[in-house]
């Protein structure tokens, strides 16, 4: 059927869907929260919003299909996708969970579901030992977030899988930074995909959204019900936006990450720069596994400057990417993780994770690569002008 397309085949198909009574070549944005009930004994297939809304489910089976699993669950953010998830757990339980997880799932961790007598332990996942080792009788979940942020460390997600199957435990896989286009973790083995809709899959950054996609029957009715039990869906109009947007999923994050691979080298030549992170770029540690696993680094990538003040300058001088959180739109976004994503670490824990204060983060977005390099060629001399005045007004 479908699946012996290809996938930027089967993105299209997936989203575009011809409805029946009118032709209309895209999907009723079917603002409803209630069905009329036909039949006194037997409701349809909707009757409230919250349980089933047909402009959602186009979403929740294109995704499902994207990603190769059963079913498909829309949420209203990426954190309402894995809080939710999360709540597959019960008190007494355990998960491992990356020393480097997306900070919103770090306080998920550490400051709710501890209240509830569910416990973690935070591992370098890219380390298959300190996996193993941090399994105990009671751990249900292995969390996977791969590429990391904003270090890209690679988690082989094969292994991991292998690790939670051996210890009758799921792998849940926040997939945001990869997407189905590079990288299909359920086809790896793991359980559940989870993404934030907000980056790469909205791609404008428009909308807020999360997605989860459970690989198994049994692992998609617990989660069906946990959506519709704990009710934070995707608004109808949020779910037609991601519909567009997964549209063009595949070229834009095609072009991106060519970009992108073009950008990392340029960083890794300038003598300004002390380490570029970017999967994509042989050397990085982590590269091998990458390219087998997802055949891309992807679009996101991480460099160091000498210091905070190099930083503050590269930023300064830049025009064309915008300085805000975020990442995975049509404009390229750059960002400054101490005092961004990773804000809450101490100066120590943060160092320690390897985010320096001369640590920036882009998102490569769709601008022409040799006018992004031009923009940042600009940031990084304007460094060494600006020391150049310093010292001439020290002496
Ligand atoms: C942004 C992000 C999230 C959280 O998603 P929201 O849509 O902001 O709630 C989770 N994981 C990763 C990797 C992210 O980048």
């Amino acid at each position: 059927m479908t699946d012996s397309f290809q996938f930027s085949t089967r993105l299209i198909r997936n989203t575009v869907s011809v409805d029946p009574q009118t032709g209309a070549a895209n999907v009723p944005v079917y603002l409803s929260s209630t069905f009329h009930q036909k039949d006194f004994d037997h409701f349809g297939k909707y009757d409230y919003s919250r349980s089933g809304n047909p402009t959602r489910e186009a979403l929740e089976k294109a995704i499902a299909s994207l990603e190769g699993g059963v079913q498909g669950f829309a949420f209203a953010s990426g954190m309402a996708a894995i809080s939710t998830a999360f709540l597959l757990l019960s008190t007494g339980d355990h998960a491992i969970v990356p020393k480097n997880v997306y900070g919103g799932t770090f306080r998920i961790l550490t400051q709710i579901l501890g209240r509830f007598g569910i416990d973690h332990t935070f591992v370098d996942t890219s380390n298959l030992d300190q996996v193993e080792q941090a399994i105990r009788p009671n751990t249900k979940v292995i969390y996977v977030e791969t590429p990391s942020n904003p270090t890209l460390k690679v988690t082989d997600i094969h292994a991991v899988s292998e690790i939670a199957k051996a210890h009758r435990c799921y792998t849940f896989v926040d997939n945001t930074f990869m997407t189905p286009v590079f990288q299909r973790p359920l086809e790896l083995g793991a359980d559940l995909v989870l993404h934030s809709a907000t980056k790469f899959i909205s791609g404008h950054s428009d909308v807020v959204a999360g997605l989860a996609v459970a690989g198994n029957k049994e692992l998609a009715e617990k989660i069906y019900f946990l959506q519709n039990a704990l009710g934070a869906v995707l608004g109808v109009q949020d779910s037609w936006l991601l519909l567009r947007g997964l549209k063009t999923l595949d070229v834009r994050f095609r072009k991106s990450a060519e970009s992108a691979l073009k950008i990392a080298s340029f960083f890794s030549a300038r003598p300004e720069v002390k380490t570029v992170y970017y999967p994509g770029l042989p050397g990085h540690p982590g590269s091998d596994l990458q390219m087998v696993q997802a055949g891309s680094g992807g679009a996101v990538l991480s460099f160091e400057l000498k210091d905070e003040a190099a930083a503050r300058c590269f930023v300064n001088h830049v025009s064309l990417p915008v300085f805000a959180v975020s990442l995975g739109a049509v404009e390229s976004i750059l960002s400054y993780p101490p005092k961004m994503s990773h804000a809450e670490l101490s100066e120590e824990e943060r160092i320690k994770a390897g985010i320096g204060n001369g640590l920036l983060r882009l998102s490569v977005g769709l601008e022409d690569p040799d006018d992004l390099i031009r923009d940042f060629t600009v940031g990084l001399t304007a460094g060494h002008e600006n020391e150049r005045e310093t010292v001439k007004g020290l002496l």
